[in-house]
């Protein structure tokens, strides 16, 4: 019971700061991870905005490309009709000199428009917007030509980048095809748009470094890229990705993030198919450049995360380390308590008793005599004292010394301890060679018997005792009984059985005597 209650004591505390400590644990960890985790998902999503940003970009740029592209070739176009309605009109014939300004002007006053040419149905140079030094050419080799000879359709046509036989510079051919009226084939009408035009144009946009605009026929012919080399121009690159791309999804707009053939960088692509022109653009950031501002940012957020969670866990593991510590502690001071605490008892039990025979010692015995007392005054019970004095012992200690003195008490109290009948009985060394038995619940009667019978004891023990008139160590007991009433004190008990004692020595001595007794005769019966 008392073994179990203290286990009880010790373990809960115990799993109680256990749990403590793993909830410290688990709580540091929760922290730790949710910091990671608002980190991480910060950036993911961070890298995502910048990505979904940049294709904005691209796909604005594509939009505001092919429109201008679309543009440059309706002017072109246009001027292309008027030219023809003129050459129709007959102007050639006509007035061949203001036909030849008209050419000019339009030239001069359009910057995409490179140049216009007239050739007959031999190819022969008949009349174009270049200087009157210009050298007289045959052009019916050009695919364009070839074309239009075999073709009847009139619309303006979109031709293969080609170079100027003239001064050298690449040109996107505009061709229109002309009829005489009976509809044979009369000759070609011509207009060169500059590839520069375009370069320039698409270099005036801010796409980084890395990034690429280009502009293809649906052939897969390149027209002009950026970053421009002259060495591209009529490249084929129909089996680059964005081609495959644009034929893939058959829409004439799209995303996507593609590695080019030509420089082998990753890239955020947007193509856009022209609406009236065989025609790709496509426009492309690189994925490297629009995530550097991500990634320092990243770097540095992520290694400020990385200082404060080393911190956490520095002080986390910190604080748990105190709290196993606290509860060593507690422990320790525990185990010490419950020492000091056996301690104490076997103190209390040292004060409690008598160094030499064993017995309740004189202090006990004071605090057993109140204790009962009151308790019979209560209970309203009889209480017995016998006190008991050992004959002659002076001359015992005279003759047999004091060292003989001492064993001759020691079988005093064995013989008391073992008259001793119920467990609420004290025996007690009351001073000297006085000894006392304190008798709850007991009758005159009863406390005489057991008088007696200690006496009696010790008689038959036949210590020697060389000094006594009887030659054995013998005692005397005075006995008395009394239901203590209200007002009374302990004391009164102590000096009555005092005062039978004293009858018992003066009776002879080893007798036993009760102070209400008149003579020794009713006590021998
Ligand atoms: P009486 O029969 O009248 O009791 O004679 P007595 O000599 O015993 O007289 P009293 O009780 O007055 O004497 C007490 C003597 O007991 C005094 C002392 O020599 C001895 N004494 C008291 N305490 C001790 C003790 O602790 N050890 C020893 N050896 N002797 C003690
Ligand atoms: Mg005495
Ligand atoms: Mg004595």
């Amino acid at each position: 019971m008392t073994a179990s209650r203290s286990t009880a004591a010790s373990t809960s505390p115990t799993l109680h700061r256990r749990s403590a400590t793993r909830l410290a644990v688990m709580f540091l960890a929760l922290v730790c991870l949710s910091l990671a985790a608002v980190q991480g998902w910060g950036s993911y999503s961070s890298r995502a905005t910048d990505l979904r940003e940049a294709n904005t970009s691209t796909v604005n740029m594509a939009r505001a490309l092919s429109d201008h592209a679309e543009a440059s070739i309706d002017l072109v176009g246009t001027i292309l009709s008027s030219v023809v309605e003129r050459f129709q009109a007959g102007e050639l014939g006509n007035d061949r000199q203001r036909f030849q300004r008209f050419l000019v002007s339009m030239t001069q006053r359009t910057p995409s428009l490179q140049g216009l040419h007239l050739y007959d149905a031999a190819g022969n140079w008949v009349l174009n917007s270049l200087p009157a030094t210009a050298l007289k050419g045959n052009n019916a080799d050009r695919e364009y030509f070839i074309y239009h000879r075999t073709h009847t359709d009139l619309s303006p046509r979109l031709g293969n980048p080609l170079r100027s036989r003239f001064n050298g510079v690449w040109v996107l051919p505009v061709s229109r095809r002309l009829d005489n009226p009976d509809g044979s084939f009369a000759g070609v009408a011509l207009a060169t748009i500059e590839i520069d035009f375009f370069r320039k144009f698409y270099e005036s946009f801010n796409i980084g470094e890395k990034g690429t605009i280009f502009l293809a026929l649906d052939t897969g012919s390149l027209v002009v890229r950026r970053p421009f080399r002259e060495k591209d121009i009529g490249l084929d690159i129909s089996g680059g990705p964005v081609f495959t791309l644009w034929k893939q999804s058959g829409e004439p707009t799209g995303s996507a993030i593609l590695v080019a053939r030509i420089d082998h960088v990753e890239r955020l692509y947007t193509y856009r198919h022209l609406r009236q022109y065989p025609l790709l653009i496509a426009v492309a950031l690189s994925k490297q450049e629009v995530l550097a501002r991500w990634r320092t940012d990243t770097i540095a957020s992520a290694a400020g995360t990385l200082i404060l969670l080393a911190a956490l866990l520095w002080l986390g593991a910190r604080m748990i380390r105190q709290m196993i510590q606290t509860g060593q502690l507690q422990r320790e001071l525990r185990d010490a308590k419950t020492a000091l605490e056996a301690n104490n008892a076997a103190l209390q039990l040292l004060a409690l008793s008598d160094g030499l025979t064993g017995l309740a010692n004189r202090r006990h015995f004071d605090q057993s005599l109140d204790a009962e007392f009151k308790r019979a005054m209560r209970d309203g019970s009889p209480l017995a004292l016998v006190m008991f004095d050992v004959d002659y012992f002076k001359k015992f200690n005279d003759q047999h010394g004091h060292v003989q003195g001492d064993a001759a008490l020691q079988m005093v109290s064995r013989a008391m301890l073992a008259g001793q009948r119920r467990p609420a009985d004290v025996a007690a060394r009351f001073g000297g060679e006085e000894f006392a038995m304190l008798l709850p619940d007991t009758e005159p009667g009863g406390a005489l018997a057991v008088a007696e019978s200690i006496r009696a004891a010790i008689a038959a023990a036949q210590f020697p005792h060389g000094a006594s008139p009887f030659r054995i160590l013998t005692i005397s007991a005075g006995v008395h009984s009394m239901i203590p009433q209200r007002g009374q004190n302990a004391r009164a008990l102590v000096e009555a059985a005092d005062r039978g004692l004293y009858r018992a020595k003066a009776q002879g001595r080893n007798s036993v005597c009760a102070e209400q007794l008149e003579d020794a005769s009713q006590l021998e019966a």
